[in-house]
């Protein structure tokens, strides 16, 4: 794990979940991680739990719907730290419903947080990588875009366009940069508490609590990614529950 020392890190939607676990884990792997989402009391609390463990971390309030804030927080990182290393999109949501349902606020919602977010990530990032000459972008995607079920069509678009653009980055990067497509399955997190759908809510809800896995799971695919030497890319990683089909 030398190739995870000192590394820094930011981490979109680090405020539960997935993102929550992987600071926690890249953390005390000697990772500098800088937390990014919208809720400022969560954020402290990990910050301050990170700092008690004798890890190295700083958190900014940042909504990934506003490209500005995506620039604050790259410029933040790179202040406090010295520079960046590693960018991980993973803050998201999921509205699910069916197409024919015309959720259209719901859907450009998801577009604006899973895919425009993703890419102000991103952009933001790449102008430091050109100087530095060299950087990691980790995206969170789903195995949602890998087996298309109803009531996911949108949220699965999000993600396939995600998974598109990453593997166009990774073919443009000519060895410039690493890009990592992360896939995580069902994963026991606040994904849910978010859905606007109750019936929907409950379903997803009673299948999370009989096969959901442990967030750390899905930290440590990024932790196996972000501590590769410089000359390997992990592509993509796709983490499931055992039993998901
Ligand atoms: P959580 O709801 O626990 O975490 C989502 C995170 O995204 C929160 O930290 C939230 O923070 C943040 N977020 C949401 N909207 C914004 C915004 N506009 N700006 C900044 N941050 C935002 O769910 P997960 O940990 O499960 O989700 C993380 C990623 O994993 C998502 O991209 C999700 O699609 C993906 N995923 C999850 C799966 C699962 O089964 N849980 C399966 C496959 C993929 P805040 O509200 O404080 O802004």
């Amino acid at each position: 794990m030398e190739n995870i020392k000192d590394k820094v890190v930011v981490i979109t939607g680090a405020s539960s979940g997935i993102g929550e676990a992987t600071a926690l884990l890249l953390a005390r792997n000697g990772a500098k991680v800088i937390l990014a989402a919208r809720r400022a009391d969560r954020l402290k609390q990990l910050t301050q739990r990170i700092q008690t463990e004798g890890g190295q971390a700083d958190y900014l309030v940042t909504d990934v719907k506003m490209r500005s804030d995506l620039v604050k927080l790259v410029d933040f990182a790179t202040i406090r730290f010295g520079h960046m290393d590693v960018l991980v999109n993973n803050a998201g949501i999921a509205h699910l419903s069916r197409i024919d349902q015309n959720e259209v606020e719901d859907w450009e919602e998801m577009i604006d947080i899973n895919l425009k977010g993703v890419l102000y990530g991103i952009a933001a990032a790449m102008p430091v990588f050109k100087i530095q000459g060299g950087g990691h972008i980790v995206n969170i995607i789903s195995t949602s875009g890998i087996k298309i079920v109803p009531l996911q069509g949108v949220y699965a678009g999000t993600k396939n366009a995600v998974r598109t653009i990453t593997e166009a980055l990774r073919q443009e990067s000519k060895g410039k940069y690493r890009i990592t497509g992360i896939s995580p399955g069902f994963v026991n997190t606040e994904l849910a508490d978010h859905m606007k759908e109750p019936a929907v809510q409950a379903a997803t809800r009673e299948m999370a609590a009989k096969i959901a896995i442990s967030p750390d799971a899905i930290a440590g695919a990024v932790l196996y990614a972000v501590s590769q030497p410089d000359n390997v890319d992990v592509g993509d990683i796709v983490v499931r529950p055992t039993v998901q089909d």
